[in-house]
């Protein structure tokens, strides 16, 4: 009998080991590759982000280069493909899990942002206070986050978002966050730009979106098509509780990219689909408002709304098991509960 607990104690810790394992594998080996979309227009993938390249006889135009360590393997990829360099780098916004590792190709590319993209990327007052929940981790009182104290995505990006590298995390760099490996564009645009290599070209459009104030949108008019990053996924739903944004604006925003011309719809979330998936979008985030605020306006709690709210139409769509953050978003964005 004892012997046997014993044995049965092994295997256990066997595999507790073996998941451990499995789990570190994953985060060393990311999912990545290359997939042709159209045209001379490709989409790379890490894991759940994505960008997409332009191939011209010139030079390539890349978009987001999403982190350093994908950047250099895109990098690798494409100098084995193709006997051209990186020429332009389109920057789709500054948020760090898209925009990191831009200095890989700036040896032999122009990086491009919108306008607002630097004064995002700037360096917050010094005398920034740690904020609420920054300060309850300062143990040690000296007004600054030590990784010893850190936690949660303090800890996860600590190195993001220790701009100065000296293993001490201030209000100011966290208030600023993960961006010290987002490098700033050398040149930047308002409205839109057209930018042209080898006879292709590639539109630059501002798009007024609450998700970030520099958001661009990419259209490739050869191939029809547009990409687009966090303001809408493709067969996807929208990331868990809308975080900072409100419902009305999210809807012309997504109007904004409806009313561009193009028919292929190219997400750095989701699938790759058609103009119709950018106005399914739309229309989810629609009936998902009517029927939130159907259940308010008949007293229902965000808890009723969650267990009655089902969206079947739109079960066979990625991350469906968002649909109850989806619902306290909505909940939110309508006014509902403290707010
Ligand atoms: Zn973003």
């Amino acid at each position: 009998m004892k012997t046997k607990s014993l044995r049965g104690i092994l295997r256990l810790l066997a595999l507790a080991g073996l998941a451990v394992s499995s789990l570190a594998l994953a985060q060393q080996a990311p999912e990545r590759g290359i997939v042709h979309v159209g045209g001379d227009l490709y989409r790379a993938q890490n894991n759940a982000h994505f960008t997409v390249f332009l191939v011209t006889s010139e030079g390539i135009i890349v978009s987001d280069p999403i982190n350093r360590d994908f950047a250099e393997w895109l990098k690798g990829e494409l100098e084995s493909r193709y006997d051209v360099p990186v020429r332009i780098l389109l920057y789709s916004h500054h948020h760090w899990d898209h925009a990191s590792g831009g200095e890989v190709f700036d040896d032999t590319a122009e990086l491009v942002g919108h306008e607002t993209m630097p004064a995002a990327l700037a360096l917050r007052s010094p005398d920034t206070p740690l904020s609420g929940a920054a300060a309850d981790l300062d143990a040690n009182g000296n007004g600054r986050i030590e990784q010893a104290e850190a936690n949660g995505n303090l800890a996860g990006q600590f190195a993001l978002i220790d701009a100065d590298g000296d293993g001490a995390l201030t209000g100011a760099e966290i208030a600023r966050g993960p961006l010290s490996d987002v490098h700033p564009p050398s040149t930047v645009y308002s409205g839109s730009r057209t930018v042209t290599l080898g006879g292709k070209s590639v539109e630059l459009i501002h798009i007024a979106s609450d998700h970030s104030p520099d958001m661009s949108v990419l259209r490739f008019p050869d191939e029809d098509a547009v990409f687009f990053v966090d303001i809408i996924s493709v067969k996807r739903l929208p990331f868990q509780t809308f975080p900072g944004l409100e419902v009305d604006g999210l809807i012309e925003t997504i109007q904004s990219v409806e009313a561009l011309d193009f028919s292929v719809a190219v997400g750095g979330h989701g699938d790759i689909g058609t103009k119709q998936d950018v106005t399914d979008h739309r229309r989810y985030i629609e009936e998902l408002r009517d029927a939130v605020a159907a259940g308010m306006a008949d007293g229902q709690s965000l808890e009723e709304l969650q267990a009655s709210i089902t969206m079947d139409a739109y079960s066979d769509w990625a991350s469906f098991n968002w649909l109850a953050d989806n619902i306290a978003g909505m909940y939110r964005m309508l006014g509902g509960g403290n707010n």
